[in-house]
C-alpha cells in the first residue's frame, strides 16, 4: 500500500479497518511536515525554546510554521493553575490561557496564536467524550489506541491544514516516561508511521549532568532517557543536550555512539547569556540544514528572504546587554519567589533595553511588609516602578504605598492590569478625597468602589472561565502620552485578562481631579489605559490590559519602552524638566 492510499484508508473508521484518523479540510498529505520536540532526564529544559529556535530558523528562510504545545495535564486550559507552580499564565489573543511556552513562540516567531496551538489532556478527552455521547464512533468501544490517539493527531493535521503550514513544531509536555504524556507520544510515533519517511522528525532534548563533586560531565542519564524513547518506538534525529557549559566532544561521541544519531546532530545547548543567542547557535551547528535535508524542504527555502531576516535579528541579539548603562525597575509581585511568574515583564525589559541601549535590572519586592514610613527606603535606588497583574488582597496596601510614592515624587510608573486598577483606587484615595476608595475584590462591603466587577461578567459564577480575555480594541486619545507612544495611532489591540474593571460612576470625579483615561473601549464606558498629564509628571501610566504579552524582540511594547526612557532620564536627573504644577493631593 502506497503512503496515499494508507492516508485514505486510515480517513475511514469502519470496521474493516484498525485505524482511526480523520483527516481535516484542507489537509495535504506529503506538504506539511512535523518536527516533534520530546524531553527526557527532567522537564524544564527548555523544549520550548529549542523548538521555537528551530521554527524561527524555517521561518527565517520563508517556510511558513506553526508550533503547537500539548500538555499532559487535564485542566481544559492554564487559566486556573498558579504561577508559583507553573509560571504565568500567557493569554493569546483569541482569550485562550495558556503555558507560558506560548510566550516564547509568539516572541521568536512574531506571530499571534491561538488556540490551535495549544492543547491539553484536557481538551482532548472532552472531545473523545462528545465525539462519543454523539455517536461518532460508529458503535465501537472507544479506546486510548485508536481513538484518543486518533483525537490528537486530527488536533496536528488541523492545525497544519489551518495554517497551510510547511512544518508543525510539536513540543510534547514534560519527560517521556511520564504517564500523562504517553499518549501523545504513541500519536506522533503513529504519526511518523501515516504520513511516511522524511515527513516527521523527532528531537529529544535530553541533559547532560556536571556534578561538582566529580567536576565532569556525564552522559548516562541522557543516554537512558534517551533509551526510553526507543522502548516506545521513537527513535530520534536529532538530540539537543543540555547543560551548563559547552558539551565536551567526547560526550556527544558517547550519547551519539548509544542512540545512533550521527555526531552532526548532538548538538550542544549550553547555557546562553539570552535565549535570543539559540537560534543563531543552532544555524551555526548546522541544525537547520539538517532539518532540511531530512524533511527534503531544501526547495522551500528563500534565500533572499533569510538574508533580510538574518540581518535584523542580527541586529538584534547584538544588542542584548551589550550597554553600560543600567537602570533599575521595582517590581512589586506577590510571586516574587518565582521569577517565571513574571517571565514577559522580564522579556519586555529586555527587548526595550536592545533597543533603548540600556541594561534594564529589575529589584523583585513583597509588598506585604511596605507602608508609608518604609516605602521610599525600600524604592531607593530604582528609576521606574512596576505593579503588575495579580490577584486577591495581599500585599495590595504595600502597591499603593508605592504608587503614592511613584506619583508624588516623579518616579516613572508602569501599572499593568492590577497595577493600573491600584493607580485609579491610589489616586481616588489621595487626590479625589475618597479616603474609603477600594476594589470589591479586596473589600466586599466598601462603599466607595472604584474598582467594580464587570458588568457582563457578573452573571457568571465559579473560577474557571469568567474573565475578560484576549485582544480587544483600545481607542486612544490624540494628544495624550499614551497617543505619542503609539505614533498617534487612534486605535491599538492589547490584550486583557481581568474580571474588575473602573466603576463609570467615578470617571467624572478622577477626571476632574486631573486623571487622564486616555485608552477607553470603542463603544462601552471600559477605561483600558490611564495617565497623568505631562507637566505634572515625566511618566505616571497604567494599563488595564497585559502589554508585556505582546512586547517583541523587534517590536518592543511601547509602553515599556516609554516607562524605559523616562527610567534613563530619572537616571540623568532630568525627570523633573518640564514638571510645572502638582495635582492637588488632600
Ligand atoms: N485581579 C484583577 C482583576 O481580576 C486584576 C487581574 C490581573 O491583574 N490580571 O480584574
Amino acid at each position: 500500500m502506497s503512503n496515499e492510499e494508507l492516508l485514505a484508508k486510515i480517513g475511514q473508521s469502519t470496521e474493516e479497518t484498525e485505524f482511526y484518523t480523520p483527516m481535516p479540510n484542507g489537509y495535504r498529505p506529503g506538504h506539511h511536515k512535523y518536527v516533534i520536540v520530546v524531553g527526557t532526564v527532567m522537564s524544564g529544559l527548555g523544549k520550548g525554546i529549542f523548538s521555537s529556535s528551530l521554527a524561527k530558523l524555517c521561518q527565517d528562510k520563508g517556510l511558513r510554521v506553526a508550533p503547537i504545545k500539548m500538555e499532559g495535564y487535564y485542566n481544559i486550559d492554564s487559566g486556573t493553575l498558579n504561577p508559583y507552580r507553573h509560571g504565568e499564565v500567557f493569554v493569546l489573543d483569541d482569550g485562550m490561557e495558556t503555558d507560558m511556552d506560548l510566550g516564547t513562540y509568539e516572541r521568536l516567531l512574531d506571530q499571534d496564536l491561538s488556540a490551535a496551538n495549544f492543547t491539553t489532556n484536557g481538551q482532548i478527552f472532552r472531545e473523545v467524550l462528545r465525539k462519543e455521547r454523539e455517536g461518532e464512533y460508529l458503535g465501537r468501544d472507544v479506546q486510548t489506541i485508536p481513538h484518543v490517539t486518533g483525537e490528537i493527531k486530527l488536533r496536528l493535521r488541523e492545525l497544519a491544514a489551518k495554517s497551510k503550514a510547511d512544518v508543525v513544531f510539536v513540543e510534547v509536555g514534560g519527560t517521556v516516561g511520564d504517564l500523562e504524556n504517553s499518549n501523545y507520544l504513541e500519536a506522533c510515533r503513529q504519526l511518523a508511521y501515516e504520513e511516511g519517511e522524511g515527513s516527521v522528525i523527532f528531537v529529544a532534548l535530553t541533559y547532560v549532568l556536571e556534578p561538582g563533586a566529580l567536576g565532569e560531565q556525564k552522559s548516562k542519564a541522557a543516554q537512558l532517557g534517551i533509551k526510553r524513547l526507543m522502548e516506545v518506538g521513537i527513535m530520534p534525529h536529532i538530540i539537543a543536550c543540555r547543560a551548563s557549559n559547552p558539551i565536551k566532544e567526547k560526550v556527544r561521541e558517547k550519547i551519539s555512539m548509544y542512540t545512533n544519531v550521527p555526531m552532526k546532530r548532538v548538538f550542544s545547548m549550553h547555557d546562553v547569556s539570552s535565549i535570543y543567542m539559540i537560534p543563531e547557535a543552532m544555524r551555526e551547528a548546522g541544525i537547520d540544514r539538517e532539518v532540511l535535508t531530512m524533511l527534503d524542504l531544501h526547495d522551500r527555502v528563500n534565500q533572499k528572504i533569510e538574508d533580510v531576516n538574518l540581518k535584523k535579528w542580527r541586529w538584534f541579539t547584538d544588542h542584548i546587554g551589550r550597554s553600560k548603562k543600567q537602570v533599575t525597575l521595582a517590581v512589586t509581585g506577590k510571586y516574587t519567589a518565582l521569577r517565571d511568574a513574571y517571565a514577559s515583564i522580564i522579556k519586555a525589559g529586555e527587548h526595550c533595553g536592545a533597543h533603548l541601549g540600556v541594561d534594564v535590572q529589575f529589584k523583585w519586592m513583597d509588598t506585604t511588609d511596605i507602608n508609608a514610613e518604609n516605602v521610599a527606603r525600600e524604592l531607593a535606588g530604582c528609576q521606574g516602578i512596576i505593579v503588575p497583574g495579580g490577584f486577591g488582597v495581599r500585599g495590595t496596601e504595600g502597591k499603593i504605598d508605592c504608587i503614592r510614592y511613584a506619583r508624588e515624587n516623579h518616579v516613572p510608573y508602569l501599572g499593568l492590569c492590577l497595577g493600573f486598577q491600584m493607580a485609579v483606587i491610589e489616586y481616588a484615595r489621595n487626590v479625589c478625597g475618597i479616603p474609603d476608595a477600594n476594589s470589591t475584590e479586596f473589600d466586599k462591603k466598601c462603599k466607595n468602589c472604584v474598582i467594580e466587577i464587570l458588568e457582563e461578567q457578573k452573571k457568571i459564577e465559579g473560577l474557571g472561565g469568567n474573565m475578560r480575555l484576549g485582544g480587544k480594541e483600545v481607542d486612544i486619545k490624540p494628544g495624550t502620552l499614551a497617543a505619542r507612544l503609539y505614533d498617534n495611532a487612534r486605535r491599538i489591540r492589547l490584550r486583557f485578562r481581568h474580571r474588575y474593571e473602573v466603576d463609570p460612576r467615578f470617571i467624572p470625579t478622577l477626571e476632574q481631579h486631573g486623571l487622564i483615561f486616555s485608552g477607553k473601549h470603542p463603544t462601552q464606558p471600559i477605561m483600558q489605559v490611564l495617565e497623568l498629564p505631562q507637566d505634572v509628571h515625566p511618566f505616571f501610566l497604567g494599563t488595564q490590559a497585559h502589554p508585556e504579552l505582546t512586547s517583541r524582540p523587534l517590536r518592543p511594547s511601547p509602553f515599556f519602552m516609554g516607562l524605559i526612557s523616562a527610567a534613563m532620564e530619572h537616571v540623568k536627573g532630568e525627570h523633573a524638566k518640564g514638571i510645572k504644577r502638582q495635582p492637588q493631593t488632600v
